[in-house]
């Protein structure tokens, strides 16, 4: 198991992302508690279930049918060019909901999100926090299918996939969402913002508090942004610990 240090070396944060100790900030994380393994029979959707019956319908399931309710979806075209849904991963009580875009190639082709380099990047900063990826944290998208060559998710694909997220969110119950990206955190937040602008602030989504940082994948493309990415998850805790003022920006969830 690698150190912090090795770890923040490895991201070329070091010294800028070395914490400096302070008196009960740094307080023994809890007990890391097991994922539940999702059970996931499969459900198909009804072809002529209109959209009012269906976000009701998915607003009512459970963990052992919800994976097997995504596999079925055919709400929207991505349903035709997925390879696997990427319906979400991790713990299914956590406090931490990280929430990005939508699955990739390699996260199409294995059904989990955040998988290959960004989502190294990913495990690696959640490492430099004490956290690991199932253990207090669930990672989903706003979509949950690929879309085809990445292209920018459509409003109406959103609009079809949102109720899933919705109801992830309502058997979480998190204590905190992070939006990794522009894109997820303007599509939760109803806003056509830069993420300059809504970083450092605590929004809300379904009432959860909600903060913004840059995607994993942007992060490797532009290194020195990791810096301004590990002050946004030390705001998180802060957050999530209570030291946070949360600052609701009128007009959004
Ligand atoms: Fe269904 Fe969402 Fe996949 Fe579209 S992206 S097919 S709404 S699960």
């Amino acid at each position: 198991m690698p150190t912090r240090d090795e770890i923040l070396t490895e991201l070329g944060l070091v010294p800028t992302w070395r914490r400096r100790a302070r008196a009960g900030a740094d307080a023994a994380p809890e007990a890391p508690r097991p994922a539940e393994p999702a059970a996931a029979p499969a459900r198909a959707c009804a072809v002529s279930e209109d959209a009012e019956s269906r976000a009701a319908r998915i607003g009512r399931l459970e963990w052992r049918d919800f994976a097997g309710d995504v596999d079925a979806c055919t709400a929207c075209g991505l349903a035709q060019s997925r390879k696997k849904s990427v319906p979400g991963v991790g713990d299914v009580h956590a406090e931490w909901l990280l929430v990005g875009e939508a699955p990739g190639s390699e996260e199409d082709a294995k059904g989990e999100p955040f998988v290959g380099q960004a989502g190294k990047l990913l495990d690696n900063m959640l490492a430099a926090l004490d956290m690991k990826r199932g253990e207090n944290v669930y990672i989903a998208n706003v979509l949950k299918c690929r879309p085809p060559n990445n292209r920018t998710p459509e409003p109406r694909e959103v609009d079809a996939c949102r109720p899933y997220l919705d109801r992830q969110i309502a058997l979480i119950a998190p204590k905190l969402i992070v939006a990794l990206g522009k894109s997820a955190a303007t599509t939760l937040l109803g806003v056509d913002a830069t993420i300059a602008s809504l970083r450092g602030r605590v929004h809300r989504y379904q009432g959860v508090p909600l903060v913004v940082t840059y995607h994993p994948a942007y992060l490797l493309r532009n290194l020195p942004e990791k810096a301004k990415a590990w002050e946004d998850l030390l705001f998180a805790r802060r957050t999530l610990r209570g030291a946070a003022v949360v600052d609701t920006v009128p007009g959004q969830n």
